[in-house]
């Protein structure tokens, strides 16, 4: 009932001959069902227009983050007013990137989730923890901070436009992909946290995916898991392997 998701992350990579390489050769390659599958990339602001122009129909467009402030003055900022003239449909906020280098803590994250909801992008909203933060055992009280930040900020109608992209800090770019199992423990968590907290219909549309060293390797095997949606992809995303992640939600 849920179509799956899968986000490429294209973080601060590429120059724009390499973008256009990505794209002509991976991208524009990919055959999926898009009525079982939804993808996205997120490449850098400055190389969107050209990925825009020139991205097959059925892969849409994302950014890696939006602002927390609309027009004015605020120098070096992009607002999401320009990103709706720019008509980018998807937006990942929260990377734990993010939340680590850029100081923006679960109220920032809350509050940008809703300013980009406010002007009709959809949300792939981060949410993961720390390696000593789960082996303190604190994992799902990080996570319910986190979806509690967002909450606070938002209508149960605009969940719809909601991905929960679970993303634990230590996998992510380490080459340590939680294990299905663990992945799994934690989407259930996160499904249970929406049920109660935002109602049975979020709980039934809303997709959580998976993000964390995921490759063509281990896609398949997480994809199995009941409440796991997709998958949001680092590093496997600039490589030919993306096609295969895109197959394994197919
Ligand atoms: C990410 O940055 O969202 C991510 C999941 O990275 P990687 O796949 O490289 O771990």
């Amino acid at each position: 009932m849920r179509r799956y998701f899968v986000g490429g992350n294209w973080k601060c990579n590429n120059t724009i001959a390499q973008t256009q390489s990505l794209i002509n050769t991976v991208i524009n390659k990919l055959v999926f069902d898009v009525n079982k599958v939804e993808v996205a990339v997120a490449p850098i602001f400055l190389h969107v227009p050209w990925v825009q122009a020139n991205i097959q129909k059925n892969v849409q467009v994302a950014l890696q983050n939006s602002s927390l402030t609309k027009v004015g003055a605020y120098t070096g900022e992009i607002s999401v007013e320009q990103v709706k003239d720019l008509a980018i449909p998807w937006v990942i906020l929260g990377h734990s990137e993010r939340r680590q280098y850029y100081g923006e803590t679960n109220e920032i994250v809350g509050k940008k989730t809703r300013i980009a909801l406010d002007y009709q992008l959809s949300v792939m909203a981060c949410v993961g923890e720390k390696l000593a933060e789960r082996e303190a055992g604190q994992t799902t009280q990080v996570i319910q901070a986190q979806l509690d930040a967002i909450k606070k900020e938002l209508t149960t109608a605009l969940w719809s436009k909601v991905v929960v992209a679970y993303e634990p800090v230590w996998a992510i770019g380490t080459g340590r992909t939680a294990t299905p199992e663990q992945a799994q423990e934690v989407h259930a968590f996160i499904r249970g946290w929406l049920k109660s907290q935002i109602g049975t219909q979020a709980e039934q549309a809303t997709r959580i995916i998976y993000g964390g060293s995921v490759t063509e390797k281990n896609a398949a095997d997480l994809i199995k898991q009941p409440d796991l949606d997709g998958f949001l992809v680092g590093g496997a995303a600039l490589k030919p392997g993306f096609a295969d992640i895109v197959a394994a939600a197919n």
